[in-house]
Order: C-alpha cells, then structure tokens, then sequence
C-alpha cells in the first residue's frame, strides 16, 4: 500500500518537526485510524495528567478501524485509567521521587542510571512516569556536571546508562556535550542509551546522532523498547540498522502488558522479528505498579506460563529475562 501525500510529506521532516506534529488528542487520532470515539471507551479525564502523545510513525503501524489493535491500547488514554487497583500507587519503583532531584540514580553496583529529561516522544499508557509531574524536567547543564563528577569520583562505575524520559530528545549539542564529558572519565567502559525513539520516532537516528556516538572511545550500548513485532515498520530498521552496522550494541526491552503482547505468539514473534533486525531481546519486564496501569497487569503467574511457552518454542538467546523491579533490591530480580 503506498502512503498518502501528506504522510510522506510529513515524514520528510526532520525529527523535531515530526515529534511537533504528532497526535496531541484523541479525535485527531481516532479520525486518522478510521475509529469514532464514541464506540471507544476513550477517556479525556484520563488525559489530564498524562495527555496523549503519539508521533505518526508509530501512528502508521496501528490498524486502521481496529478498536482492539495491541499498538492502540498502548497509547490510547481509556477509562480504566481511573480506576483504582489494590497495590498500585504512584511510586511504585520507590525512588524516581528523589532521582528526579539529582538526576542520577546509583541502586546497582558499576552502574549509574542518568535522568537526562523527563519527556518522552510517545506516552505509553502503561508507564510509571505517568504519574511524575516531571514532565519538562531537563537535567540542567550545572545538574549534568554534578552528576558527571559523581562518576569520576567513583572508580567502581564502569557504565552509564542514560535514561529519562528519553535521553534522544536531547539535542545533538547536549549529548555531543554530556558524552565527551563521560568520555574524559577513563574508568567508564560503556555508555549504554535507554530509548524508544529509534522505535516511535525513528527519524531521530539521524547521522549526526551516529557520529557523536561513534566519535565516543567507550563502549556504545542501545536498549530499545518495542513490546510487539508491528512496532517494527521499514523505517525501524532502516534506523536500527544505521546503528547496528556502526558498532552499535542492540538490545530490546519489552513490557509485558495484557492485551497487548500477553502470549506466547506474539513474544515469540516479537523476539524473531527483532533478532532478524540485529536486536536481541534482552528483558521483558512485569509491570511497575502505578495508579492508572491496573488493567495491563498480567500476574506473575501467567507470566510464568508465557515464558515457559516462549523457552519451548525459541533457541535459549531469543528468550527475554522475565524480571521485575523491587524497590531496595540489589539488581532487577528474575523471576523465571
Ligand atoms: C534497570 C536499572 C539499571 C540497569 O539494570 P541492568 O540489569 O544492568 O540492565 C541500572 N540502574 C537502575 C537504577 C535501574 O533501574
Ligand atoms: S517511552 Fe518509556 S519512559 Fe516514555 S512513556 Fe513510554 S514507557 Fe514511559
């Protein structure tokens, strides 16, 4: 099928102008995906914290006229969103409340966690940062520099992760700026980038973006996150590509989330499809548990169930760890 005019005009923009025009509101999409509103259990209260943010290249690899599309679900605010559930609250991790203050989060040994901006180009319904009112925090140039003292003054650090929000929506200078700051830090190995933009927003691996990383003498490290194989349209891989054939390490991180990826067929297909593009599935997390996410949770149980489906069918490389996050602990703790 090839794409309407408006569409490939839109995609002819650079990134900043595609993350500009992305759907800001339920009619908007619902209109392009040829749905009404009024037969979707869509919620506007629910947008009220957390808006609804959707670039078109993710936008294009939805269904069209499907209310029951796992890309969808992702992102479409509904009314369970305000439904309570026992055991979710809104700091479910138990720490994101004091990172955002200092910007750097040290819980694992070697590794940093870095929260370079609160944004993200996608709002996923399911996320714990939905509830953080950190939406415009910016790690600020001072806050970078402290933080970026913090890992020379330990020499147990051997990697950092950026992270956020999404660290790609940094300009190029910012990130130009903050990795040649890690890159004069010598007991650093590996500078690792935790994002979903090579996914949701594909443009954003421009070949700028490919020098400052490969311009780094450390390590480069990308975890994307991709939770189904339709997330994986022509453009992804011709961004995961460009990384991957610049010595890029790529992994995936999904989360498991119920009428989205809750089986085993569409695991297995998701890891196939990402292996078959160079990525290789790394973690496949439960859920963190934050108010307005109850209806995603698949239980540890059933979790269990899928991954044990997924070992049968698939080489040992192409299973994700089953983890989840407790606050306190050492490490993400695998439960399979
Ligand atoms: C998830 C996480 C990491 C990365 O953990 P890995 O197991 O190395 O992928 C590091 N720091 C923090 C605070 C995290 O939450
Ligand atoms: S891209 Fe990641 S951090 Fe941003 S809303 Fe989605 S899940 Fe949350």
């Amino acid at each position: 099928m090839s794409e309407p005019n408006s569409e490939r005009q839109h995609f002819s923009k650079n990134w900043q102008q595609q993350l500009a025009e992305a759907f800001n509101n339920i009619e908007d999409l619902c209109r392009y995906l040829h749905l009404s509103p009024d037969d979707l259990p869509v919620s506007i209260a629910a947008t009220k914290n957390f808006p609804l943010r959707v670039p078109l290249s993710f936008a294009a690899c939805i269904e069209k006229a499907n209310p029951h599309d796992s890309l969808l679900r992702q992102v479409l605010p509904i009314n369970e969103e305000l439904l309570s559930y026992p055991g979710f609250n809104n700091d479910p991790v138990g720490d994101l409340a004091s990172a955002t203050q200092t910007g750097v989060l040290h819980k694992y040994h070697g590794r940093v966690l870095l929260i370079n901006t609160g944004s993200c180009a996608i709002n996923c319904r399911y996320c714990f940062r939905r509830n953080f009112p950190y939406a415009d925090l910016q790690l600020s140039k001072q806050k970078e520099d402290v933080a970026v003292q913090y890992i020379q003054d330990d020499a147990s650090i051997s990697e950092v992760i950026l992270s956020g929000g999404d660290p790609l929506l940094l300009s190029d200078a910012r990130l130009t700026r903050l990795i040649q700051q890690l890159d004069s830090i010598e007991h650093l190995k590996r500078i690792r980038i935790h994002s979903r933009l090579p996914i949701v927003l594909p443009a954003r691996i421009t070949s700028e973006l490919i020098n400052t990383l490969t311009e780094s003498p450390k390590q480069i490290i990308m975890v994307v996150h991709c939770n189904h194989a339709n997330e994986i349209s022509e453009r992804v891989i011709t961004a995961c590509n460009s990384l991957k054939n610049s010595g890029i390490a790529l992994f995936n991180q999904s989360v498991l989330l119920k009428g989205v990826n809750d089986n085993a067929k569409v695991l297995c297909e998701l890891s196939e499809q990402l292996f078959s593009h160079g990525i290789i599935p790394y973690y496949l997390h439960l859920l963190d548990k934050a108010t307005g996410t109850g209806h995603f949770e698949v239980s540890e149980i059933e979790a269990l169930k899928l991954i044990g489906q997924v070992q049968v069918a698939l080489p040992g490389y192409l299973v994700p760890k089953l983890v989840k996050e407790q606050a306190g602990a050492a490490s993400k703790q695998s439960i399979y």
